[in-house]
């Protein structure tokens, strides 16, 4: 039995024939085309499903199911997807568009629910239930098996971890609200309170790191001035570890997952950096301090989605 996922970003569209033990046989990728409509790039995906599979060496009817995780809400049991962030998808009734192309089974989820998928079937979550897949990147995803099934709760939208507050009156996020947590433990995060010690502090180092140009500071900067010795590096990590761990907590004492994977770039940050003093501040903050949960490093990267969204249909 063969899947296909597709992975749907706003710079790339993604597709993997995937076996039902999340092995890819076959990638494929596409850069999107910004000029593309929803509709269009609906159809893009059907011809990208239909040429991976070809690659393959398959046809369509050996394809037991499509999966798509999109970046944004989508409405599985009526096949549209309903907003994107960051693409056009509004309302786009992707299972209709996809099947004229494609004539094959399709599931609609979110990205971040199909990364938790994915390293649960094939990744660093194998074997572990529940688990707990946290994506560090411009916000905080996040997807969670428990049972061996998708967590979606009511209507597909749970696990909305990024967006529990965990600063009353705190940072203005995106979703309206103010203090949710990927406002304190997203890359993007972690760039603005860099961006902040370094206003703060002249004479630190960071600012030979970036060049002397503070719109060049990246998730990594504050690791690389850590390593180097700087004070106000050191300052901005513990700031943002500080929240980062936060979060993880409320997640811990809530859910008591097996496993937490951490996805996304700035999950390939040292140990000593980054999961060593997680653990630690987590662990303190965590009501069950005998059986604590592990928190390591998501292991497929970018294949986490496709190999998620392959494997949809057996999850939901
Ligand atoms: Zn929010």
């Amino acid at each position: 039995m063969y899947y296909i996922g597709l992975d749907v970003g706003g710079t790339n569209l993604a597709a993997g024939v995937v076996d039902r033990d999340g092995n890819i046989l076959q990638k494929l990728s596409r850069p999107v085309d910004k000029r593309m409509t929803a509709d269009e790039l609906c159809i893009e995906l059907g011809r990208l499903a239909v040429d991976v599979c070809a690659a393959a060496g398959l046809g369509i009817g050996d394809i037991s199911a499509v999966g798509a995780g999109f970046p944004g809400m989508v409405d599985n049991e009526k096949g549209v997807v309903i907003s994107t962030p960051n693409m056009p998808f509004r309302g786009t009734r992707f299972r209709e568009l996809f099947r004229a192309v494609c004539d094959a089974d399709v599931y609609l989820g979110n990205d971040a629910k199909c990364a938790a998928i994915g390293e649960y079937m094939a990744g660093a979550a194998k074997g572990c239930d529940p688990a707990v897949v946290v994506t560090l990147g411009t916000g905080i995803g996040g997807g969670m098996v428990t049972g061996g099934r998708l967590f979606t709760g009511y209507a597909g939208s749970g696990t909305e971890i990024g967006h529990m507050i965990i600063r009353p009156g705190g940072v203005p996020c995106g979703c309206g609200n103010r203090g949710c947590w990927e406002q304190y433990g997203s890359a993007t995060a972690l760039i603005r309170i860099t961006r902040e010690e370094m206003e703060r502090s002249p004479e630190s180092l960071l600012w030979e790191l970036c060049s002397g140009d503070i719109g060049k500071v990246q998730g990594r900067t504050a690791f690389d001035g850590v390593k180097r010795g700087d004070d106000a590096a050191r300052r901005a990590l513990d700031t943002y570890l500080e929240g980062l761990a936060l979060g993880l907590s409320n997640i811990i004492n809530i859910l008591h997952p097996e496993v937490i994977c951490l996805g996304g770039g700035i999950s390939n940050a040292d140990d000593s950096l980054l999961l060593e003093p997680l653990r630690e501040m987590a662990l303190s903050n965590s009501f069950d301090k005998v059986t604590p949960t592990r928190i390591v490093k998501a292991a497929l990267g970018n294949d986490a989605g496709i190999v998620g969204a392959a494997l949809l249909c057996n999850m939901l």
